[in-house]
């Protein structure tokens, strides 16, 4: 804008100044001057082009400069009666656009005194009504017109603040869409693993009834089998044995499975922690025997009683009884304790078996996750939905190949911990 104000003054003035009835001596004074104003012109466009976050004070010294070449070319062209009185005018409605009313009638009256100064002889010649007319009318032009950018101004930085927002809201749209649609795809996918899920619990159960009878049958098969004439009874024993123990894992299986689809109803009771754990060393003595395992107790005596679901509470245990032995292949030891902490009880089953890697110990209650061929990942996962359901928690600390310690903290019945 500026730009181009400079450039229809340079370019009225030149035509001016070619064809004005002045004489040599003006039209040289003047021809200077304007080529000074054209240089300088020019130098501002350079600066504000390579300095444009100063351009304000830039602007505000070419004011400065231009109003003292308005009073050269004023006082070389005729003061008050020069043809570029009306630049005064100019000057104070560019000033008004730029920086507002109150600047915008300054630079024009400004640029009026410097016109009346450079002319104070020709003063006199003058009504004194014909000044201050002057002052007013550059007055009212300038501040009109500083209040109507001003206002302008404003509606520009509000429509930009608002074409920002919509731009912030566009893009919350676009990355709530893109959420949207992850969403849905993992809803997709978890729609395919609860049907897989459903299936697989079904196939359980169809899987465990049958499971039953071959076992039952199989014990019955035994027996006529050994009695049959020529029949070496330690070879049969060895592979019916084999037979069993095999059909007790599917059975193992397909129970893990059930209750990972459906914890079966909670049946509470208060019981004697100490005596559960002695009805699981029983039930685990023929596992512990087999792994040349030496298993020590230590139950504290006189526990307060606890709120549990006998068989849920011993099947989480089993998983890490289990889970102890496993990890002692080449024999160990497994010591079970038990004691009362300020809100209830504790168990620690600890074994030296092989231990568990760092990068194992975050992962290993999760389901499905295993380091064993055969395994389910499931029981560590169980144990923590059955405890957690009993409003007890689960730790675990292990160093390898020294031995894992589980910790389960189970609450006193009637302080409230276990829902259901
Ligand atoms: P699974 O026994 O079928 O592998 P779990 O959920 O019972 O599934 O255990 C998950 C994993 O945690 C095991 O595969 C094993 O790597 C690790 N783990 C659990 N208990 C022990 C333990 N006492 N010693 C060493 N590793 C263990
Ligand atoms: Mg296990």
């Amino acid at each position: 804008m500026l730009v181009l104000v400079r450039a229809a003054v340079l370019f009225g003035a030149g035509v001016w100044l070619a064809l004005a009835p002045i004489g040599a001596d003006v039209r040289a004074h003047c021809g200077v001057l304007l080529g000074v104003f054209l240089l300088y012109s020019a130098l501002i466009a350079l600066l504000v082009t390579c300095r444009p976050g100063r351009a304000r004070s830039i602007y505000l010294g070419a004011l400065a400069a231009d109003l003292a070449f308005l009073y050269f070319l004023l006082g070389a062209t005729g003061g008050i009666d020069s043809p570029f009185l009306p630049a005064a005018f100019l000057l104070g409605a560019l000033t008004a656009f730029h920086y507002g009313p109150v600047l915008g009638v300054l630079a024009a009256w400004t640029a009026l005194g410097l016109a009346v100064a450079s002319d104070a002889a020709r003063l006199a010649d003058r009504h004194w009504s014909a000044l201050p007319l002057l002052f007013i009318f550059a007055a009212v032009a300038a501040a009109y017109l500083g209040w109507l950018a001003q206002r302008e101004a404003e509606e520009r930085r509000l429509i930009a603040r608002l074409n920002d927002e919509l731009r912030a809201r566009a893009r919350d749209l676009e990355a709530a869409y893109q959420r949207c649609q992850e969403v849905q795809g993992h809803l997709l996918d978890a729609e395919r693993l609860a049907t897989i899920g459903r299936m697989s619990a079904e196939m359980a159960h169809q899987v465990r009834n049958p499971l039953s009878s071959i076992s039952l049958n199989l014990e019955l098969l035994e027996d006529e089998v050994c009695r049959l004439p020529g029949v070496s009874a330690a070879e049969t024993a060895r592979l019916f044995a084999a037979i069993h123990r095999e059909v007790d894992n599917l059975a193992e299986v397909t129970e893990s499975y059930l209750r990972f689809a459906k914890l079966p109803p909670f049946r509470w009771e208060s019981a004697d922690l100490n005596e559960v754990i002695r009805e699981l060393v029983v039930f685990a003595q023929p596992q512990v025997e087999q792994r040349a395992v030496r298993l020590s107790q230590r139950l504290a005596p006189c526990l307060p009683p606890v709120r549990l679901d006998r068989r849920q509470f011993k099947f989480a245990l089993m998983g890490l009884l289990t889970n102890a032995l496993e990890a002692m292949a080449a024999g160990g030891r497994l010591r079970i304790r038990t004691q009362a902490n300020g809100h209830g009880v504790e168990v620690h089953i600890s074994d030296t078996g092989v231990g568990i890697p760092p990068e194992h110990l975050e992962r290993i209650f999760e389901p499905f996750f295993t380091t064993k061929p055969g395994g389910t990942g499931l029981g560590l996962s169980l144990a923590r939905r059955i405890i957690e359901a009993h409003g007890g928690r689960i730790y675990c600390e292990s160093i390898r190949q020294v031995g894992t310690t589980f910790t389960v903290v189970l609450p006193c019945d009637g302080s409230g911990g276990a829902h259901g």
